[in-house]
């Protein structure tokens, strides 16, 4: 009998989770399992905030994925996903095209720029380890020029960032720990630098817990972050950005504006011919598309409603990893036989977000705040424990962080 094909777009948390799991359950006579991913390597993703600030480098963040997936049971291959066509049970890449019975889509997430002029040309992104070293290089690069210049420009050192979500906040606790030391460096006074966080809502994290919100205010604004809450990002240029609060529209001049406020799946999604709800797949409880029984959607791309909250649930690496486990599961019942599928089921660990070394805060085991250091502590407890998932003792132990104090 042929053995079925399976192809895994992406080696993120859901994509690399799920091959991880089925190099386990599948031995090498019952599938052909093949891994496309653009790069050899997996960014840890939810560390990208410290990569644009510097205070890890690039390499921390990742590792090779062969040193997780068994080169003698998974085809790995580098190559960038260009469309796929659900119809025919094809994805076509830049060099060349695979076919498939089985799919799992794990291309997670993009950008979103509300079509905000200018945004997309003029501001950097959290995407992914390229877009963060950019950051990080070009942050270092405007402090470099301030001291050379007999012009001293002030939009060298006006940092903005837009959005005040999680990603928006944790990347505000790392700048705010490196900017002294980039002062100190470049012989900058620190009062000249400013960092500016623009979110739209009343409240940076809306609809988080307001004492935690207090307590990530108080941290922030103590390290010298300037908010501007219920403020709209309108426009963006290489020399500034608006902002409109009030009806009033106020200009920032700045060479570096950082969007952090929101993501969408992959845009391959919504161009694939597969069944989506703006640009996400809705999946089945057993993961697959509703359009295309063969097609499983994980991760940023997929879209699982939350029956308590009436909303979606947020698109986090907690979820896509847990999906992936039940994709796995799911998979290698088929590729057997059978065909009971496992439904799934969110198990919400908490949240708990960095605000830069030593100091972070959020909430787990349902109601249990945390802030401060053992907050901080927790943090790395999890980061590491991604790490442990994906790739066992021996990569936590390489890649992990360890340092609590
Ligand atoms: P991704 O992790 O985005 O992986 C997608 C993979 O697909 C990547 O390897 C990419 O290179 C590859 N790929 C993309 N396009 C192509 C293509 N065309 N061809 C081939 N390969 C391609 N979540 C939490 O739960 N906890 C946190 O603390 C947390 N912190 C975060 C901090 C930051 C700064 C950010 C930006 C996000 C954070 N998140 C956090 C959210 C979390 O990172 C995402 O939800 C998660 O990465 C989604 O996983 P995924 O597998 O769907 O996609
Ligand atoms: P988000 O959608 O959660 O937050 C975006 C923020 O930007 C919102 O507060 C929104 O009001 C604001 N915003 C939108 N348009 C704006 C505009 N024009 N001007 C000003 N502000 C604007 O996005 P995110 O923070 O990137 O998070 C993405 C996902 O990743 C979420 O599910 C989040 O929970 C997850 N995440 C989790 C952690 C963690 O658990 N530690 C860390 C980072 C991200």
């Amino acid at each position: 009998m042929k053995k079925p094909n399976i192809v895994v777009l992406g080696a993120g948390y859901g994509g690399l989770m799920t091959t991880v799991k089925l190099q386990k359950k599948l031995g090498v006579n019952d599938a052909h399992i093949t891994l496309v991913n653009k790069h050899d390597y997996h960014y840890e993703a939810t560390w990208l905030h410290e990569v644009a600030a510097g205070t890890i480098s690039p390499d921390q963040a990742r590792f090779p994925i062969k040193d997780v997936v068994d080169l003698s049971k998974v085809n790995f291959l580098q190559d960038t996903v260009v469309s796929i066509q659900p119809d025919d049970n094809k994805v076509i890449l830049e060099d060349g095209e695979l076919e498939y019975d089985y799919l799992v889509v794990a291309l997670g997430f993009e950008a979103a720029t509300f079509g905000i002029p200018g945004l997309l040309e003029n501001a950097f992104t959290l995407g992914n380890i390229n877009s963060s070293r950019l950051i990080r290089e070009h942050i270092d690069y405007n402090f470099a020029m301030y001291n050379n210049e007999k012009d001293k420009k002030q939009e060298r050192l006006n940092i903005v960032v837009g959005g005040g979500g999680f990603t928006g906040i944790e990347f505000l606790g790392e700048l705010a720990n490196r900017i002294p030391e980039l002062c100190k460096e470049y012989d900058i006074d620190r009062d000249q630098v400013r960092i500016i966080n623009v979110e739209g809502a009343p409240t940076i994290l809306p609809g988080f817990d307001p004492q935690l919100v207090e307590y990530t205010l108080n941290s922030l604004e103590a390290r010298g972050v300037e908010f501007k809450v219920g403020a709209l990002l309108k426009g963006c240029t290489p020399e500034g950005i608006v902002v409109e609060k009030d009806g009033e529209q106020e200009e920032i001049p700045t060479f570096t504006t950082i969007w952090a406020a929101g993501v969408r799946a992959n845009s391959i999604v919504e161009h694939s011919g597969l069944e989506h709800n703006r640009g996400k797949v809705e999946v089945k409880p057993d993961l697959r598309a509703p359009s295309h029984e063969n097609v499983f959607v994980v991760g940023d791309c997929a879209l699982i409603w939350n029956k308590e909250t009436d909303r979606p649930f947020p698109p986090t690496a907690q979820i896509a990893m847990q999906e992936a486990e039940v994709c796995a599961h799911n998979l290698a019942t088929l590729v057997s036989g059978g065909n009971e599928l496992e439904g799934f089921e969110f198990n919400n660990m908490g949240t708990v977000a960095s605000l830069g070394h030593g100091d972070a805060m959020g909430v787990i085991m349902g109601d249990k705040k945390l802030f401060g250091w053992s907050a901080s502590v927790m943090k790395k407890i999890i980061d590491n424990r991604s790490l442990l998932k994906l790739g066992g003792i021996g990569l936590m132990l390489k890649k992990g962080k360890f340092n609590i104090f």
